[in-house]
C-alpha cells in the first residue's frame, strides 16, 4: 500500500515528492500512470476508494 499524507500520494520511489497525486476519499482508478518529476519515474497505481496500491501487472 502506498503512503498518502493529507490527501496526497507520496512517491514510492524517491519519497521526496509528497504531492505526486491528489487522493480523495472517494477516488477510484485502475492502472493510472503518474509521473514523478522529482525522480523522473513512472508509477502505475490502482486506487480503491482512497486506498492506493502500486499496480503489479506490467
Ligand atoms: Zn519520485
Amino acid at each position: 500500500m502506498l503512503t498518502v499524507i493529507d490527501g496526497w500520494l507520496v512517491c514510492p520511489r524517491c519519497r521526496r515528492n509528497k504531492r505526486l497525486l491528489r487522493i480523495n476519499p472517494d477516488t477510484t482508478a485502475r492502472h493510472l500512470e503518474v509521473y514523478c518529476r522529482t525522480c523522473k519515474s513512472r508509477i502505475i497505481v490502482d486506487i480503491e476508494r482512497g486506498q492506493s496500491f502500486e499496480s503489479q501487472s506490467p
